[in-house]
């Protein structure tokens, strides 16, 4: 790594070489140190290598940012070569580039040992994965709901169905079936093995033209609104996933999904336990005393419900079966009222008169009476 050359040079080209020549004076070198049509000159393989790493940094747009700046310091991480470029693969570059990671890989694997890190952002990737915070009203997670979000995501290019070009036809490099053989000779010996075709990266395949839509990526980047039906029974915490809504894939790759998370405000009176809901039930003194009838709001209507008398504070009643649908088993909840009785702050005249003569006539409930024994005892 000493005396490492310029990419520049190894290529052949100046250093505001476009793309177009950068990619044209690749596809020139690979040509000549190609193991198929070079077997006699024994330094081909690394020529060949040599210009396979200057087109891996050249081609890409952040890579050759880092190398202009930095030299080859800033594309090469230690001692690992082209191992250290993983950490700069991005998205962007790759998409019409040759296919190298399949190429050092079938030529370099074994031979050159120290280079099978060099498969990077040229590869197929998945996209990552977005994760978007959603808040719902309690009814709209309750009962579920349609929602519309803008996105900004990727997808296939509508002008040539993703394909990149117009005007499909038989690669004549590969005539057709995407890989190409060739007999590498090194100190091991020889071996054949099958590489992804350059000019068609595999497909077998190439365009009479280049969309124009799409600068021959097959894929256009798109702001969208998109409906989504959130499912009843959404709770905080809950996922939904959206396929295909992530981030780009890089090479060609599928794009990650989106997840919508949850968020489920309170309801000013319901209170929600998963599937269950609880309601607090205000009584007056004479209510809990002597038992009622009251009209329940429930979150599938009203339900009239006799409350028996001499309901405590606190007490618990259940309503089968009034609570949420669960968004995935299906199953529904329960409603449990909760009674709370109030006791008044203000009395008038009347009343207090009331109570005293009610206190007079002295209660027998245990609770009270076995109180009244231990204050006595002491
Ligand atoms: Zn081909
Ligand atoms: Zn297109």
């Amino acid at each position: 790594m000493a005396d490492k050359k310029d990419y520049y040079d190894v290529l052949g080209v100046s250093r505001d070489a476009s793309d177009a020549e950068i990619k044209s004076a690749f596809r020139k070198l690979a040509k000549k140190y190609h193991p198929d049509l070079n077997k006699d000159d024994p330094s081909a393989a690394e020529k060949f290598k040599e210009a396979q790493e200057a087109y891996e940094v050249l081609s890409d747009e952040q890579k050759r940012s880092q190398y202009d700046r930095f030299g080859h310091a800033g594309v090469n991480n230690g001692a690992a070569g082209m191992g250290g470029m993983g950490g700069f693969s991005n998205f962007g570059g790759g998409f019409d580039s040759v296919d190298l990671g399949d190429i050092f890989d079938n030529f370099f694997g074994g031979a050159f040992g120290g280079f099978g890190g060099g498969r990077s952002s040229s590869r197929k990737a998945r996209g990552s994965d977005v994760l978007k915070r959603v808040n719902l009203s309690f009814d709209e997670a309750v009962f579920g709901c349609e929602k519309e979000f803008e996105l900004d995501f990727v997808e296939d290019c509508s002008e040539c169905h993703g394909k990149g070009g117009i005007g499909e036809e038989t690669c004549s490099t590969c005539h057709g079936s995407g890989t190409i053989t060739s007999e590498q000779h090194t100190i091991l010996g020889s071996f054949l093995s099958k590489i992804t075709c350059p000019d068609c990266h595999g497909t077998g395949h190439t365009y009479k033209k280049k969309c124009t839509e799409c600068n021959g990526k097959g894929k256009v980047k798109v702001h969208k609104t998109i409906k989504v039906n959130i499912p009843a029974g959404m709770d905080t915490g809950k996922r939904l996933r959206i396929s295909g809504k992530g981030n780009p894939g890089a090479n060609g790759g599928e794009n990650g999904d989106l997840y919508l998370e949850f968020y489920v405000e309170e309801h000013d009176y319901y209170e929600r336990d998963g599937d269950d809901i609880y309601l607090e039930i205000p009584l007056t003194i004479t209510e809990a005393v002597l038992g009622c009838k009251k009209t329940i709001p429930t979150i599938h209507g009203n339900v009239s419900l006799n409350i028996p008398a001499g309901t405590n504070n606190l007490d618990k009643q259940r309503i089968k079966g009034k609570g949420i649908k669960n968004e995935s088993t299906g199953n529904i909840g329960n409603m449990y009222l909760i009674f709370k009785v109030i006791v008044p702050k203000k009395l008038s005249r009347d009343q207090k008169k009331l109570f005293e003569q009610l206190d007079e006539t002295s209660f027998e409930e245990k609770e009270i009476k076995e109180f009244n024994k231990f204050t006595e005892k002491n």
